[in-house]
């Protein structure tokens, strides 16, 4: 497999080459130069196979050429060994043809363990048989940082750098982070905002010069890997609720547009899906595309749901990419309209054509609290904020009552304490067996002023297993 980038001005790369990229060098993101495409029959003939075995099957066309059929199937049995539920993604029922993926019973409790558990162990797998090191450096305002972490933390060749806003996680998030201990990671953090430390990574990307020919590794989702981690979990779901037989709904709480780009993928590599539902929150330009055709970028508004305040949705670029036939040169064109405007609108042709499966709805704090009161109370079912905010979306947005309508369970209620008690409920959200000593564990973390020449010295002397580079 062969991927290729966005803005149609880079060589393309094999998959290995692919993991260990960004951004492609002309800013573009790597797409697969041609998506595999399965038949009704082969995707039912996977019923009933355990996660990591389904997990081979949709992915093993995308890693082709790059890691042997015997080595990619041990790397995925290991890493979904790791999850705390036999079923890796459970389904809940709701309602009447409703359902939850619960997503969250990796080792940090929200859906970015899927991929960032593969991500961690296909990382090791190359750098050893290469004998290089990397450095991995990305911001978070929460779940990216731990999940990053505890993917990493075991690779030998790898040093991971986790920048978070000093004082401006909670403290469960930070305590996820600061509390793994390794000499490889790195957790600082910075007084400034989220988008300091964003800003900070991108300058490091940019300009290497600093990691005296060492070289850096993205973790977020402009990293092909975790797209493609994350289609397996919706043919699963389809599987268990009598797909591909019949077709379904999915409801995606969405930031960056990585989760929900994930099960566009899926349909187009013959999973019948007939609607995907984009819930967003105040931070809702994805949402002002969809049902209005305007992607205009706005301020950035913190909410209840913090894993999903964003300004612009990176991945979305990638969308832009199909609906504008897969050509480079009219991506490109869009990107630099929007980088001077912060606007952009697209043809109404692949607009109206976008929105056939394409649903959108924002939905602010309040209502993100009262479909946690509502849900707990018709089915004490506890919900993180996120979650509740796909739910809501899928009970507004729904199309047709008799398909199956599956939000993606994003978080475990526990991670976000401050939304369970803004909805009125008394029950305190119990931490994981693996997790109920958090508070009394030690921590970690080095706070470091707002500039990037003071960031980038830290790394530089301690990218090597804490000792300079
Ligand atoms: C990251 C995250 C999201 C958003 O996912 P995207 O792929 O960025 O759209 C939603 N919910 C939770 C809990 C997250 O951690």
């Amino acid at each position: 497999m062969r991927y290729i980038s966005t803005r149609g001005q880079s060589p393309a790369l094999n998959f290995e080459d692919v993991l260990l990229a960004g951004l492609a060098t002309d800013g573009g993101l790597y797409v697969p130069e041609n998506l595999p495409r399965f038949t009704q029959e082969e995707i039912a003939s996977w019923a009933g196979l355990p996660y990591h075995e389904l997990a081979f099957n949709v992915m093993r066309p995308f890693v082709n050429g790059s890691i042997p059929d015997a080595d990619f199937h041990r790397i995925l049995r290991e890493t979904y060994e790791v999850f705390e539920h036999q079923a890796i993604a459970p389904l809940r029922q709701l309602g009447a043809n409703e359902w939850v993926l619960e997503l969250f019973h990796g080792p940090t409790l929200a859906f970015k363990d899927f991929a960032l558990q593969l991500l961690g162990r296909l990382l090791d797998y190359f750098l050893v048989k290469r004998g290089e090191r990397v450095v991995i450096m990305g911001a978070t305002s929460g779940d990216t940082g731990s999940a990053a972490i505890e993917g990493c933390r075991r690779c030998e060749n790898v040093d991971i750098f986790i920048l978070h806003p000093n004082n401006r996680v909670s403290e469960v998030q930070r305590r996820q982070m600061t509390t793994i201990m390794g000499d490889n990671i790195h957790n600082i953090a910075i007084e400034g905002n989220f988008d300091d430390c964003q800003e900070m990574v991108k300058a490091s990307f940019a300009d290497q010069g600093f990691l005296k020919g060492t070289r850096l590794v993205a973790v977020n989702s402009i990293n092909w890997a975790r797209i493609m981690a994350q289609i397996v979990y919706y043919f699963h779901a389809a599987l268990q609720l009598g797909g591909p037989a019949r077709s379904m709904a999915f409801s995606v709480p969405t930031g960056n547009f990585g989760d929900i780009f994930a099960g566009y993928l899926a349909r187009n590599m013959g999973l019948p899906i007939s609607q995907l539902i984009v819930a967003t929150n105040r931070n809702d330009i994805l949402h002002r595309f969809m049902a209005a055709n305007q992607y205009d970028k706005d301020t950035l508004h913190a909410s209840l749901s913090p894993s999903m305040d964003i300004m612009v949705s990176s991945n979305f670029e990638r969308l832009l990419f199909d609906m504008h036939g897969r050509s480079g040169p009219a991506v490109a064109r869009l990107m630099e309209m929007f980088k001077q405007t912060g606007r952009l609108t697209v043809e109404p042709e692949r607009w109206n054509e976008v929105r056939r499966l394409f649903d959108s709805l924002a939905v602010d704090d309040e209502q993100t609290c009262a479909t946690i009161t509502e849900v707990y109370r018709d089915c004490g079912e506890l919900l993180d904020p996120h979650t509740a905010i796909g739910v809501r979306a899928a009970r507004e947005c729904r199309r047709s009552m008799t398909l199956p309508m599956i939000t993606l369970g994003t978080a475990h209620p526990v991670k976000f304490p401050e939304a369970v008690r803004q909805s009125a409920i008394t029950e305190e959200p119990a931490l994981p067996a693996h997790l109920t000593d958090l508070f009394e564990r030690e921590e970690r973390y080095t706070v470091l002023s707002n500039h990037l020449s003071d960031v980038q010295q830290f790394v530089a002397a301690h990218g090597n297993r804490g000792k300079p580079l």
